[in-house]
This record gives C-alpha cells, structure tokens and sequence, in this order.
C-alpha cells in the first residue's frame, strides 16, 4: 500500500515536472544580421546569424551562408552586437525573497532575477556566500523549471575564522538562525568543507582577512585553517575563493592556494608587479569589485578626494593584472550591495585600463576557463550551450555599452527582453 502509493506520488512528481518544464524548454532561436563577437580573441565578424538549437549553438557564421529552418523564431540583429552569455563572479542571494526561496512565490523570483540579474546579461552567477541551503534551493526551482533564471553556482556557507564574523553579516547570521560559519581548527574547517560540497556546493569561500571592527579592525585566518579547505576543495575539482581584505589576507591566501581573489585589497596598497607575478605563479584570479569600494564609501559620506583615492588603489591592482597578464573575472558584489546596474564597474574597469577584449574575457572566457567550463562555454561556437547576449551599442564604442542589454538568452531560452528593441538604455550613474 504504501509502495503503491509512493510510487503514484513519483509518477505525479515526473507527470508535473514535464509539464511544468515545458515552457523553460530550449527555443530554437537565430539571430540575424548582427555584429558577433565570437570570442575576446577573435575578430568581429559582420552581418553575421547566430542559430541556437535544442540549447546549444548549431551555426555562427556570414549571414548569406546561414539557412535557418522554417518556424523559428527570428530576431532581428542589425544594428546589436551578440556575444556570449556574461558571468558574474561574485554575487550573493542573501536578500529577499532569496530568503527560504522554497517559500517564495515563482514570479516573486522570477522577476527578482530578471532586474537584478539576467537584464545585466548574466546567464552564470558564482554566489560566494549565503544562507545554508538557500541558493540550492533556488537552483533546483531554477533547473526544475518553476522559475525562470541564470544558472546558479554557489559555495553556499563561508568560513570565518574564529570569533571572526564580519560585522556586516552578524545581524543576517542572528536573524536566520543560521549555525556559526566560523571555524576553530583545520579539522573542523576539512569536515565541514567536505560535506559542503558534498551536499552540493560549487566551491569554498574563505574569509583570510575579516573586517571584525573594534581595535582590531581585520582578522587573519591561519595558514592551516585555509590550508585544510583548499585541500579539501581542491581535491573534489572545486574552487576556493578569498575575501582578503589586506596584506596580511592576501598573504594568506595566496599562500594557502586559493584561486580566486574576491575582491581588490586597497587596504594593502599599490601591487608591483612581482606581486601580479605571485598571482599569476599561483593561478590566483582577481574578482576587482570596484562597484563595491564605491559604494561603500559614498554610503559612510567619505569626502570625494578619500574615495577616490582608495578606488584609485584597487583600479590600480586591477591595471596591474591586467598588464601582467593575470586572470580577472568580472565581479560586482552584487547582492550584497544594492547596486545590480553593471554601468558603473565597466566605466571603472575600463578607466582602470582594461581594453573591450580585456573586460569582455573578464565576462566570458576567463570564468569559463578559471572554472573549467571552457569546452562547453565563454564563446559562440559551434557545439558551445546556448548561452548569449545581444547589446544595443558597441563596447568597441564604449566600454559600458556591455551594460546596454536587449536579449539575454540562457541555454537557448530567452530569460530577459528588453520592452523595446529599439530603445536607448537609460544609465542609472550619472557619471
Ligand atoms: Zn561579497
């Protein structure tokens, strides 16, 4: 009886999961006549058809050449610009209604992931800390097909060192009830790494210097701690990221073996470039989150001449990866900070003397590459999933013409249009 009834249980969950997945299905999809860049790397090509099927990118090539099947949907590409789906590498769902996701309405989410997320042109997102089971529970909705949105990677939990908290996450942490992220030993720290990722987590994040305030000011984690995690991580095929803060977190991470960078680390001062030789030695990506210090200091009323020095010094690290060849990946901090308008970090990034091949790698390849997704994504190709965005202006124009999004399109399913093809974008900055 109870076997039965299991099992009609199984049927009506497949029956719903079919039917409910039916509108998230691939849509074959071609983009006519555009302006492709395939790649950061690769010439542009002009006049050119993007034909997506069955969510995967079937033909990119001369317009003339490209014979698209009857019945598919058609857009029309003149005058836009089509490159592949944008990664942000640092965000985090830990506002509302990413809260308890399970229990949040479906077009509450969708339209959340819309204005913060896929209208930027984000079709991969890399959460670098939330809630326990939070962003996992989005996905699976997400992959479910109930809500409509990127694809979500996740490190779920951080680690803190001990009594290392940051002050800006207690009162989150004390609200959700959350258990303590902090971590007291290298033991503790390896357990708790390893059921993280067993349970499904993406990756780690560890916090090698955290702004605790009070005399102290910045806590390091020791060695050992960040040690047994990246060991950890490492040997399940998952990346470790690092809030560093300044020189003594950088030390540590870098030392310990982290592959991401978080943020820039103004605190710590102008990088020369041995230092940019020490990442790159390493294989140490930057996530700059240049839109974060901005913030962040316009929030606390710091004068003008302050903030722009100290933006001044994380454009500079910035400047200094990109001329020593090490890997940046595009990264806000978006959902920490309310800030989900792209316009701004575009214009720093490019001030900062990123080029347009530099910053679209940053959205695209390096990512793709960093995390050991480029056979399949970070360019238009043949083969590659279906993953593309399709800007109004040109980013060879204007760097933040990467923030002017018509179309995002997410393994073959268009998750963002803008009302108008034809509008001009309005920017948010005045700057
Ligand atoms: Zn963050």
């Amino acid at each position: 009886m109870r076997n039965m009834f299991s099992r009609a249980c199984v049927a009506a969950g497949i029956l719903s999961a079919l039917v409910s997945s039916m509108p998230a299905k691939a849509q074959d999809l071609a983009v006519v006549g555009a302006r492709v860049y395939s790649g950061p790397d690769a010439s542009p090509m002009e006049d050119a058809t993007v034909l997506i099927r069955a969510g995967k990118i079937a033909v990119v090539g001369d317009r003339g050449n490209v014979e698209i099947p009857p019945g598919i949907r058609i857009v029309d590409g003149r005058g836009k610009f089509v490159m592949a789906g944008f990664w942000n590498s640092h965000i985090h769902l830990i506002k509302p209604p990413f809260l308890v996701p399970d229990e949040q309405p479906a077009e509450v989410l969708d339209e959340a992931l819309r204005e913060r997320f896929t209208r930027w042109g984000f079709t991969t997102l890399f959460d670098i800390a939330s809630l326990p089971g939070d962003v996992r529970a989005l996905r699976t909705r997400i992959d479910r097909g109930e809500v409509v949105g990127p694809r979500l990677l996740t490190v779920d939990m951080p680690f803190f060192p001990e009594h290392g908290t940051p002050i800006y996450v207690r009162e989150l942490w004390q609200q959700s009830n959350a258990p303590s992220a902090e971590v007291a030993t290298a033991e503790h720290a390896r357990s708790r790494a390893a059921a993280q990722i067993e349970a499904g987590a993406d990756g780690a994040k560890l916090f090698t210097g955290s702004i605790i305030g009070g005399p102290r000011g910045v806590l390091p984690m020791s060695t050992d701690i960040a040690r047994a995690v990246v060991a950890e991580a490492h040997a399940r095929g998952k990346p470790v990221f690092a809030h560093p803060t300044d020189q003594a977190g950088l030390d540590v991470a870098v030392d310990s073996g982290v592959d991401v960078l978080a943020h820039a680390a103004p605190d710590a001062g102008a990088w020369p470039p041995e230092f940019v030789a020490r990442l790159k030695a390493g294989n140490v990506a930057l996530a700059p989150t240049l839109t974060l210090f901005d913030s962040e200091l316009r929030r606390e009323g710091v004068p003008e001449s302050v903030l722009a020095k100290f933006v001044g010094t994380a454009q500079q690290q910035l400047g200094a990866m990109a001329i020593g060849g090490g890997q940046v990946l595009f990264g806000t901090d978006a959902g920490y900070i309310d800030v989900y308008d792209t316009h701004l970090e575009f214009r720093l990034m490019a001030a900062a003397g990123l080029d347009w091949r530099q910053i679209l790698a940053s959205l695209t390849t390096t990512p793709a590459h960093h995390f050991d997704q480029a056979a399949t994504r970070g360019r238009l190709g043949k083969g590659y999933i279906g993953d593309l965005v399709i800007l109004g202006s040109d980013p060879q124009e204007q760097p933040d013409a990467y923030a002017d999004v018509r179309m995002t399109v997410r393994d073959g399913r268009v998750v963002y249009e803008a009302d108008s093809a034809a509008a001009p974008s309005t920017p948010h900055h005045a700057r």
